[in-house]
């Protein structure tokens, strides 16, 4: 059994811009990093459009390209990168023990999260049993599959917005809900929404029931001003409604918030736990963006030499 245990002096768990980034910066420290990418590599972006506010691609760029070249960056400064995901970890004192797809055990003198937060379900029946057919929580990456066709999308958020911006240009028409009586989207994307002739916003509007069998065939919603029933025909049900922190195995183990989101010490990315840090979008739930995210896992792997330097292990 000891012989499956492979030791590490930097692990990186997750494999968005923070986790990528802390690879770069951890590999060129010598850290010897091993980074297991999780059940999405690259994480978020791989399933969003253009990127237009990272710094140096004055072009613009794709979410996914942008997330090749981050991991070829990684992997040529000498980051050992590995399909895998993080199932268990015991952090009570160092080597910190991970175990990897519930078979194989890691011992790691450091240790970065960077897992991200995934997207939000509401949680109905009906939307669990046609997820795939017609359900999904991603625009970008399933909106062409509906192309001319009309379409729902759930949320009032920038996401929301965004998405139904992105779907208008493809679908014939984009029926918004809007759970409240206003949307939590900056003004700015609101007003695009609004002046977008084929988006029609349903204000105090909840999704009562996704319609059909096999497939999306329509969606019953529910005005909570009029307490009104209304279906409508349409061929898909977006989701977009936010995230939250995959921070599901640390539990017990580091400080969260109500929400889940890991709690560092403020201007650093150190946990609780000396020698186990975070960075990204899983300890923070107000930023969110590629560069903060990109930005906090620099951090992380700065603070973890730090840490194996002070405890001789470098
Ligand atoms: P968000 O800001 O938390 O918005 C979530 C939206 O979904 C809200 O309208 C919320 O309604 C609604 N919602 C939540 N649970 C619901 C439920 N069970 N049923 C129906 N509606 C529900 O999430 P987000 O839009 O994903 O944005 C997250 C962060 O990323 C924000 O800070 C946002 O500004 C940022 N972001 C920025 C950009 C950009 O700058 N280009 C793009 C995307 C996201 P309530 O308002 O009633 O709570």
């Amino acid at each position: 059994m000891e012989n499956n245990i492979e030791k590490v002096q930097c692990l990186i768990i997750g494999s968005g811009p923070a986790g990528y980034t802390a690879a770069i910066y951890a590999a060129r420290a010598n850290l010897k990093p091993v980074l297991y990418q999780g059940i999405q590599p690259g994480g978020q972006l791989t399933i969003t459009t253009d990127v237009e506010n990272y710094p140096g691609y004055p072009e613009g760029i794709s979410g996914p390209e942008m997330m090749e070249h981050f991991e070829k960056q990684a992997a040529r400064m000498g980051a050992d990168i590995r399909y895998g995901l993080a199932t268990k970890v015991d952090f009570m004192e160092p080597p910190y023990k991970v175990w990897v797809d519930d078979e194989k055990l890691l011992h790691a003198e450091s240790v970065i999260i960077s897992t991200g937060a995934s997207a939000k379900w509401l949680g109905i029946e009906s939307e669990q049993r046609l997820n795939g057919h017609g359900v999904s929580a991603c625009a970008v990456c399933d909106g062409f599959f509906f192309k001319g066709k009309e379409v729902v999308i759930v949320g009032g958020g920038d996401t929301a917005a965004e998405e139904a911006l992105y779907l208008s240009k493809i679908c014939s028409k984009v029926h918004m809900l809007i759970r409240r009586e206003r949307m939590r989207a900056s003004k700015i994307m609101q007003d695009r929404v609004l002046k977008t002739p084929n988006i029609q916003v349903y204000w105090n509007s909840s999704t009562d029931e996704v319609l059909g069998e096999s497939k999306v065939e329509g969606v019953r919603i529910k005005n909570h001003a009029t307490n009104e029933l209304l279906e409508i025909k349409v061929s898909a049900f977006f989701v977009a409604i936010g995230h939250h922190p995959n921070s599901d195995i640390f539990k017990g183990w580091i400080e969260m918030d109500d929400s889940g989101y890991l709690l560092t010490v403020p201007g650093t990315s150190k946990t609780n736990i000396d020698g186990v840090f975070a960075a990204g979008d899983i300890q923070d739930k107000h930023y969110r963006q590629a560069v903060t995210a990109a930005g906090s896992g620099c951090m992380a792997a700065l603070d973890a030499e730090k840490y194996l330097i002070m405890k001789g292990e470098l």
